[in-house]
């Protein structure tokens, strides 16, 4: 598929549920959030066949998400119909990984070899109060048993100015004796406007360059999405930068998003895309889905406006979680 800007898109990100076992003081509020209805989350079947609609326009890549995508219950074996669609060449997850030492062996065996796991800091009273629950100790094992099966396993830390900037570098060393990428996202205002949490990744390079000595750009590809990658001397695994608000990447975005109730979201920022819900359940068929999605590719935003927040219109107004990142 390509869209009006001549963008190939072929990644799909695809959010299984809207609920989490973590209230991430970046995504949720502390109450957390009213939950969809069964009704209302697409069923597995739902999100099957539009996997496959998908796969058949070209969708290669997809990513499942949430909320929590662990807790979604049968997330194995959905993970496994998807990877085994004609067209799917990869699917991923991302988690925050509380349950996935748990679930690993499901997991493994969907075919799935490619894990984001998120975890901003290695201090367990940090944690908690980052994500407001405990559970340091459940991301690290898991972490370990994706390194020890060879699962391609990166970490993605938010990065927020007075929460954990102290802690990049204890983050950056889990890279040193492991064969993962560390990865800092730059905290996106999504659903608010506050942006003097963000802190540029530029920052970040710089404080690891004073203790590390010079990084070097690793040309090597990391997955299809727009993170920068450098290795450092002497480590096994590579530090990434996902860096939306510094340095916009929207000119070779390859994405769309699902929502869990069907909502074909067609940039993170803005409320646009199209109901796919309502066309399965209204009867719709392959072809008329298919062709509701290629139309509404076309009115994908050329770009974010996260910079220029109060001239922009169709903000989004969901947290993160309701997107799935
Ligand atoms: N629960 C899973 C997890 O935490 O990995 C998947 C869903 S979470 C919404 C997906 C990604 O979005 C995570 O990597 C998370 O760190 C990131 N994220 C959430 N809120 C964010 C924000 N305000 N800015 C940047 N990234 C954010
Ligand atoms: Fe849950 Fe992930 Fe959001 Fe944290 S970032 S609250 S783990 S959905």
């Amino acid at each position: 598929m390509l869209d009006e800007f001549g963008r190939t898109i072929d990644y799909l990100r695809i959010s299984v549920t809207d609920r989490c076992n973590l209230r991430c003081i970046y995504c949720m509020p502390e109450e957390g959030v009213d939950p969809l209805s069964h009704f209302d989350i697409l069923s597995y079947e739902e999100t099957l066949r539009l996997a496959r609609l998908f796969s058949e326009l070209g969708i290669t890549t997809i990513r499942l998400t949430g909320g929590e995508p662990l807790v979604r219950r049968g997330i194995e074996s959905l993970a496994k119909e998807i990877h085994d669609l004609p067209g799917i060449t990869e699917v991923g997850i991302t988690t925050n990984a509380i349950a996935l030492t748990d679930k690993f062996e499901g997991i493994l065996a969907s075919g799935i070899n490619n894990i984001n796991i998120s975890l901003d800091t290695l201090n367990p009273v940090k944690f908690e109060k980052i994500t407001r629950r405990p559970g340091l100790e459940k991301v690290l094992e898991a972490i370990d048993l994706c390194v020890e099966n060879g699962i391609n396993t990166k970490i993605n830390c938010v990065a927020m100015k007075g929460v954990n900037d102290e802690d990049f570098l204890d983050l950056v060393s889990l890279a040193k004796d492991k064969p993962i990428s560390v990865r800092f996202i730059e905290y996106m205002p999504v659903g608010k406007n506050d942006f003097e949490k963000m802190v540029p990744s530029d920052e970040i390079i710089k404080m690891i360059e004073d203790k590390y000595g010079k990084m070097f750009l690793d040309h090597e590809t990391h997955g299809k999405g727009p993170a920068t990658y450098y290795k450092i001397e002497g480590f096994k695994g590579t530090v990434g930068f996902i860096s939306a608000m510094s340095h916009c990447f929207c000119d070779s975005c390859n994405r769309l998003r699902l929502t869990a109730e069907g909502y074909l979201k067609l940039c993170l920022q803005y409320d646009i895309g199209i109901d796919l819900r309502k066309l399965m359940r209204d009867g719709k068929s392959d072809e008329e889905i298919k062709n509701a999605i290629l139309d509404a590719v076309q009115k994908k935003p050329k770009q974010h406006t996260f910079n220029n927040y109060d001239d922009a219109e169709n903000i989004e107004e969901k947290g993160m979680s309701k997107i799935g990142g």
